[in-house]
């Protein structure tokens, strides 16, 4: 089965707003084993979405000449002027729009239980061109509508992304998951993704081999943000059992080739899986930062329970602040530099000291420039811009690594951070 999704909105046409609507429906619909065929955008036009509509209604396909079997609308159910989905769908069908009671009675529950006063532009929102059937908003004003245009059926939600979600979750998976078993050999997909962290891109396609060769069942991919490569596996099988026991094979052969670069799973983030054996030890951490300003602590801290192992963080930006708070010697910091494996070493030590803590990780770097790109000069005394030193102290000593990291500002902070989580979860394993 396939589908297509139409996003409807002058913010999303002008950029203001990023269009995450069709995103999370594409994932949603290939979850079901629905082919999305196209993401499209029109704004608060009627005639562009009147043309959309009608495309969508009858139109074979570029690819081949199968007819769209289901389409997805969002946006434009709002009760403002720039509102034209519900219009545009009345011209479509050639019909009028007609005041639907209960829906009308939901919205004035929905301000009762606000205890707001019901705007008079609402009651817009009840209107629904006849002949179609109303989806039942449970979490906000605007009522979805289904029809079918031609022989395709058509689901209008609202734009709003949370509204959107539960009314999909609600009264849209379930025909869409009766339509696909209906339609017999369709095949569901299920996924499983794995994250590595210390090779490249390159690197793992090299380990991987054969493994990423297409037209595969499962198939495997690449992603990489931030010197994170993620992995996926993607099976399609009769029914997502099935398609789950096929992933099992495919995730043993890689967990065999990748070893220790992978470091978790699915939802895990490296200062999840950190915290994880953190705790596991019985260790705690603090940190000592200076180029990320807050960011390791902030990482670490995102983790809900990282009070029993994150103790405590310094943010030492300034030399002074590095001799002041973390005592290191104003000697070194004047030879060396603020960004050298000397500081680095002492911020990290002089961290455990002070904290008491088990571990403690340090961080100096020349961040560079905001949107900046790093490159072989430019940084302070010498030193290339991306330049970053990370230390990892415990009780029996510090090793210091020396990076130079690429991109800009935001980019050099970020694998800065990564990397200082991933050496102390080598060190944990
Ligand atoms: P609407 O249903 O057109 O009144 O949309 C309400 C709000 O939802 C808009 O102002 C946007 O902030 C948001 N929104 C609408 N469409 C999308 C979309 N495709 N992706 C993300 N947010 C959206
Ligand atoms: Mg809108």
């Amino acid at each position: 089965m396939n589908a297509i999704i139409i996003s409807i909105g002058d913010e999303l046409i002008l950029g203001q707003t990023v269009d995450t609507n069709a995103a999370w429906l594409s994932q949603q619909l290939s979850s079901l084993g629905i082919t999305v065929r196209e993401h499209i955008t029109v704004g608060d036009d009627i005639n562009a979405i009147v043309g959309q509509l009608r495309r969508a209604g009858g139109m074979p396909s570029a690819l081949n000449n199968d007819a769209v079997e289901v389409v997805l609308v969002t946006g434009g159910l709002g009760p403002t002027d720039d509102d034209l989905t519900r219009h545009a769908l009345a011209k479509v069908l050639e019909t009028e729009l007609k005041l639907h009671q209960p829906s009308l009675g939901r919205i004035e529950q929905f301000f009762v239980r606000l205890n707001k006063p019901m705007s008079q532009t609402n009651h817009v929102q009840a209107m629904i061109p006849c002949g179609c059937d109303v989806l039942e908003n449970n979490v906000g004003t605007a009522p979805g509508i289904t029809t079918q245009i031609g022989k395709t059926p058509v689901f209008f939600l609202p734009g709003v992304p949370a509204e959107m979600k539960v009314m999909f979750d609600e009264s849209v998976k379930d025909k869409l998951r009766q339509k696909v078993s209906a339609g017999g050999a369709e095949k569901v997909c299920a996924y499983r993704t794995l994250h590595t962290y210390g090779a490249g891109e390159s690197s793992i396609a090299e380990m991987l081999g054969d493994m990423m060769s297409r037209g595969r069942n499962p198939v495997v991919n690449c992603t990489a943000a931030h010197s994170i490569v993620s992995i996926r596996i993607i099976s399609r099988g009769p029914d997502e059992k099935t398609a789950r026991v096929l992933i099992e094979p495919v995730e043993r052969e890689l967990r065999k080739r990748l070893g220790t670069f992978i470091f978790g799973s699915d939802e895990d983030t490296l200062a999840g899986v950190v915290g994880g054996l953190l705790r596991r030890n019985g260790s705690t951490v603090a940190v000592a930062e200076s180029c990320t300003g807050g960011l390791l602590a902030k990482e670490l801290t995102d983790i809900s329970g990282s009070s029993s192992y994150f103790m405590a963080g310094w943010v030492t930006y300034s030399n002074d602040a590095k001799v002041r708070f973390l005592q290191v010697n104003p000697e070194i910091l004047e030879r060396y530099g603020a960004v050298s494996e000397q500081v680095a070493c002492e911020l990290a030590r002089n961290a455990c000291r002070e904290s008491q803590t088990d571990y403690a990780l340090s961080i100096t770097g020349i961040a560079g420039p905001t949107g900046g790109i790093a490159g072989p000069t430019g940084g302070a005394e010498g030193k290339p811009v991306g330049l970053v030193y990370i230390g990892l102290a415990d009780r029996g000593g510090v090793e210091v690594v020396r990076n130079v990291f690429p991109g800009g500002r935001d980019c050099v902070r970020r694998r800065a951070v990564y990397s200082a989580l991933n050496i102390l979860r080598l060190k944990l394993l």
